[in-house]
C-alpha cells in the first residue's frame, strides 16, 4: 500500500513549525511530507514592520527553508497555490496540480479593506517580504524627491497609517526611529516630516490594557506620532486619505494601511465557508466540511470556549496550532484519538521602535521599556530556536535590547 502523502500549502508560522513537528513524529515510511511555498525562503511576518520602515534589512527576516526542512525528508516545492479543489483533493498551482490525502492549509492573511473606496488600489501593506521592502524604498524614495528639487512639496514627507492595532503601533513606532536617520541622510529638516495615525476607535489598541495604552500612545506621541482618534478613513486616494464625517482630507506621499487582515483569498474562493473573512474551525484544527483539511494560522478562527469569541491571529497561537495538527494527522495516519487544541496564551509583547517596547505576560504582568524590549527579542529567539536550533539563534537572533 502507498504511503498517504500530506501536502502542507505555505510556509509561515503554521506550515514550517508543522512540517517540522510531523518530521518528528512520522517516520519516512509512514507519511510523504509535501510543502509547498510561494518563494524557497520563509519569512519572520512578525518582523515585517521593521523591514517596511527600514530598521532591519529585508534578509535578515528571511530563513532558506532547506536550512531548517530536510529536504530528503520533505519535498519542497517553490510554487504559487492558485486554488484548492477539497472535493477532488486537489491543489491546482500555477506550474501544476497536486493531489493529496491529507491537506494543511497556512496561506496567512491578506489585507481586509472593509470596501474603503481606493484602499485597495492606493494604499500600501505590510503583507510579505517584498511589499514591506517596497514601502521601505518607497518612503526613502519620497525623501529623496523632495530633496532634490520638490522641497516645495511638504506633503513628500507625510506617512498616514489607517489604524492602530498591533502591526500600526508597531510599524509608527520603528518609523519613529527611521525619519530622523531619513532626515539626516538627506539633509532635511527634522521638522518637515509627519508622521500621522488615524484610528477609528478612541485609543490605539482598542481592549488592550489601559495603562499600557497610556503607556504607549505617549511613548510615541514624544517621538514625534501624531494620533487621530475616534475617526474612520472613509476614502484613499492615490495621494491623500479622507477621514471623518467631514471628509478632511490629509495629502500624504505615504500611506500604509494596517487597519485589519483576512484569511488569503484563495481559502474562500476555493469554496470553504468563512466567518468575517476566515474559517471557524472544529476544536481538533480540521475544516468543519472536509475531515482530511486542516486549516491554521490566519486563515481559521479558533473559538475561545470562556469568552465565546475567537482568539486574535497570531504567530503565538499559529505555532501552538501546528502542535496540535501534526498530532492529529500522525493520529489519523496511525489510529488513535484526536487532541482537541487548547490556547495557552503567554502573553502579548509589542515592539514601540528602538529601545521601546511594551507588553502584558503570564498572568497579566506588564512590562514595559527595556524589559519588555528583552522579552521580545527573547520571544522572537524562542521561535528561531525552535525552528532551527541554536545555529539559527546565533544566526538571525536578537540579542541586543535595540
Ligand atoms: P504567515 O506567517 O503569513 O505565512 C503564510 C505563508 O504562506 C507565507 O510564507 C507566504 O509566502 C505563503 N503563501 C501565501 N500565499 C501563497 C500562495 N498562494 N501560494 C504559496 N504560498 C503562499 N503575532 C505574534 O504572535 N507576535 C507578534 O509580535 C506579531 N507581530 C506581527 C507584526 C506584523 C507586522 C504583522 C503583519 C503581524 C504580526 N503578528 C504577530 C501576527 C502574525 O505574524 C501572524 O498571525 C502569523 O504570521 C500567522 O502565521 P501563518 O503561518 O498563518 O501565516
Ligand atoms: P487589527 O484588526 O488588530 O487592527 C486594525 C485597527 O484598525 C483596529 O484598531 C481598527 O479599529 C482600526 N480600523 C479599522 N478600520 C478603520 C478605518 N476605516 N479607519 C481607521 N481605523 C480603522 O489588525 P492588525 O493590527 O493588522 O493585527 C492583525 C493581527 O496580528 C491581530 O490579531 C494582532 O493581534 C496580530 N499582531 C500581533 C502583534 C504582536 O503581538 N506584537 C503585532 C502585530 C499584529
Amino acid at each position: 500500500m502507498s504511503k498517504p502523502k500530506i501536502v502542507v500549502l505555505g510556509a509561515g508560522y503554521a506550515g514550517m513549525m508543522t512540517t517540522k513537528r510531523l518530521l518528528q513524529k512520522l517516520s519516512a515510511e509512514e507519511a510523504e511530507i509535501v510543502l509547498v511555498n510561494k518563494h524557497n525562503y520563509h519569512y519572520q511576518t512578525t518582523w515585517l514592520h521593521e523591514v517596511a520602515a527600514g530598521t532591519i534589512d529585508p534578509n535578515r527576516s528571511r530563513i532558506m527553508i532547506s536550512d531548517v526542512i530536510n529536504p530528503n525528508r520533505v519535498s519542497i516545492v517553490e510554487d504559487t497555490v492558485e486554488k484548492i479543489d477539497p472535493d477532488q483533493k486537489k491543489v491546482q498551482l500555477t506550474n501544476g496540480e497536486m493531489d493529496y490525502d491529507y491537506l494543511v492549509i497556512g496561506l496567512g492573511f491578506e489585507k481586509a479593506t472593509f470596501g474603503i473606496p481606493g484602499m485597495a488600489e492606493h494604499a500600501l501593506s505590510i503583507q510579505s517580504v517584498d511589499k514591506s521592502r517596497y514601502i521601505r524604498d518607497h518612503i526613502e524614495h519620497q525623501f529623496a524627491r523632495y530633496h532634490n528639487g520638490e522641497s516645495d512639496k511638504d506633503e513628500l514627507l507625510t506617512i498616514v497609517v489607517g489604524g492602530s492595532g498591533f502591526t500600526g503601533i508597531e510599524f509608527v513606532g520603528e518609523l519613529a526611529e527611521r525619519v530622523p536617520q531619513l532626515c539626516r541622510k538627506y539633509d532635511i529638516d527634522p521638522s518637515k516630516p509627519r508622521i500621522i495615525n488615524i484610528e477609528g476607535a478612541s485609543s490605539i489598541l482598542p481592549g488592550f490594557d489601559e495603562d499600557l495604552i497610556n503607556y504607549g500612545q505617549k511613548s510615541l506621541e514624544d517621538r514625534g506620532v501624531e494620533f487621530k482618534f475616534n475617526t474612520f478613513i472613509k476614502e484613499c486616494t492615490e495621494d491623500s486619505v479622507i477621514f471623518g464625517d467631514d471628509r478632511e482630507e490629509i495629502k500624504a506621499g505615504t500611506i500604509v494601511w494596517t487597519g485589519g487582515v483576512q484569511a488569503n483569498s484563495i481559502i474562500g474562493e476555493s469554496g470553504f465557508e468563512l466567518t468575517k473573512g476566515k474559517v471557524n474551525v472544529d476544536t481538533d484544527l480540521r475544516s468543519p466540511q472536509y475531515d482530511d483539511v486542516f486549516i491554521l494560522g490566519d486563515c481559521a478562527w479558533v473559538m475561545n470556549k470562556e469568552t465565546g469569541r475567537p482568539y486574535a491571529p497570531t504567530a503565538q497561537i499559529a505555532i501552538q496550532e501546528a502542535d496540535v495538527a501534526s498530532a492529529n494527522l500522525a493520529a489519523l495516519i496511525r489510529g488513535g484519538a484526536l487532541k482537541e487544541f487548547v490556547f495557552d496564551n503567554k502573553g502579548t509583547v509589542a515592539s514601540l521602535g528602538g529601545r521601546h517596547a511594551m507588553g502584558s505576560i503570564f498572568d497579566g504582568k506588564q512590562l514595559y521599556g527595556f524589559s519588555a524590549k528583552m522579552m521580545k527579542n527573547i520571544i522572537d529567539d524562542r521561535y528561531l530556536f525552535l525552528l532551527g536550533g541554536p545555529g539559527l539563534v546565533l544566526r538571525k537572533g536578537k540579542f541586543k535590547p535595540f
